[in-house]
């Protein structure tokens, strides 16, 4: 049936030839479709539904707040009061102490404000040719122009010619190859460097044994800034704590978030910017960027009730659970012959690789008729991604499920 909606990341000829699958409600770990079929939910939405589905505590804050007032302003010396109050909550739970908070509309928007931010803070203490902009192979930083160009993903690129000149890309498991960058360009010409903990979108990759650290201090002798792009592994989905720059002491110059923030009930991002970074920008220098909905009060509210669910319910303790549950439940399917390995044990994260990339779509629609709502990440690698509310049984419905539909 033809539809006037143009889906993101898709084939709009195939989902128009198919059909789409329409999602209508969710509560917990399950969203049903608009026939009333009930489905497992393996991926949390696109890994952000922290808290699970169904949480009216999360609707009923947004519409008190909007009741109140929807949304003013935070640029110049206005912000809404609960926008106020989030920042202040954000910054007590900083990798970094003393961290100020920039919102955002979401994960793009906080990579590059991230990326801008960088280069304007070299700008600013007197070394403008700090320019370049430094990622990963394999690495997904979100749509805008930035976070496209210095991604290591090359098709996201491709057929728009040069979107941003001085972005470089370095391997994604060797802290060496970015030495050797350094080498080659010369540290005085690299602003930052940028860095998932865990490659999300590209396949879900977990970084080897030492690499943060080894990136983190090479970044620092080398006077680099070090950003870590937390959008997927922020809010807990790293295990045990709020973030992976916790976890592992990366103590970043900024740290890009979304999705977890809310849980996505309402679209918001922030970046956490460590004071060396703000400082010249308390004093004098002002930074001419913002976004009408930065900050926006309803989605204020909403990151406000999530983060009470994610403390009141210890759910980061539960994120650490699902490491190990996922681990368990996920490592047998590496003996299926149609599957070549299963990546697991860091966060409540893991990816099935399929042996041939080519299954990974149609294996998305298989998966369904087994009950089990799933997506492809990276070439051909089942994206697993479960909310913190999914029980260890509901890990073993969702390994059962995956294991028949491999057949
Ligand atoms: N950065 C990372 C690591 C992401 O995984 C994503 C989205 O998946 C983004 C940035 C972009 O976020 P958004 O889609 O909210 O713009």
């Amino acid at each position: 049936m033809a539809s006037a909606l143009w889906h993101g990341f898709a084939d709009m000829g195939a989902v128009e030839k198919n059909g789409a699958f329409v999602v209508s409600r969710g509560e917990g770990a399950y969203i049903w479709d608009s026939q009333d079929n009930r489905y497992l939910d393996a991926t949390a939405g696109l890994w952000f539904t922290n808290v699970g589905h169904g949480r009216t505590e999360i609707a009923d804050a947004v519409a008190a707040q909007l009741s109140k007032i929807a949304h003013f302003s935070n640029f110049g010396d206005f912000v809404p009061e609960t926008t106020q109050a989030l920042a202040e909550r954000l910054a007590k739970i900083a990798p970094v102490a003393g961290s100020k908070i920039f919102f955002t509309s979401g994960g793009s928007d906080s990579v590059d404000t991230a990326a801008k931010l960088a280069r304007r803070y070299w700008h600013e203490v007197g070394q403008p040719d700090k320019n370049i902009i430094v990622g990963r192979q394999k690495a997904y930083h979100g749509m805008h122009v930035a976070g496209t160009a210095l991604a290591g993903i090359p098709v996201n690129r491709e057929g728009y010619g040069e979107l941003m000149a001085d972005a470089a890309t370095v391997g994604w498991d060797d802290a060496k190859s970015l030495l050797e960058l350094i080498e080659k360009v010369g540290a005085n010409k690299i602003a930052a460097f940028f860095a998932e903990p865990i490659i999300g979108a590209g396949g879900v990759y977990l970084p080897p044994e030492g690499y943060l650290a080894e990136v983190r201090d090479i970044c620092r002798e080398h006077d680099i800034l070090f950003v870590v792009d937390e959008v997927v592994t922020g809010f807990g989905r790293i295990g045990g704590e709020w973030f992976a720059s916790t976890r592992f002491d990366l103590q970043p110059d900024m740290m890009t978030t979304a999705k977890g923030l809310t849980s996505g009930y309402v679209p918001m991002g922030a970046v956490f910017i460590a004071p060396r970074v703000a400082e010249p920008f308390y004093n004098g220098a002002w930074w001419r960027h913002g976004y009408t909905y930065g900050g926006h009060a309803g989605a204020a509210a909403a990151a406000m009730a999530n983060l009470d669910i994610l403390e009141r319910e210890n759910l980061l303790a539960e994120s650490k659970r699902l490491e190990a549950s996922l681990h368990t439940h996920l490592q047998p399917l590496a003996e299926h012959p149609r599957v070549s390995e299963v990546r697991s044990g860091l966060g409540a994260v893991a990816a099935v690789q399929l042996a041939d990339p080519a299954e990974a779509l149609p294996f998305v629609k298989t998966l369904r008729e087994h009950g089990i709502s799933g997506r492809a990440a990276g070439q051909g690698a089942m994206q697993i991604s479960p909310t913190f509310v999914m029980t260890d049984d509901q890990v073993a419905e969702m390994a059962a499920g995956i294991l028949a539909a491999l057949g």
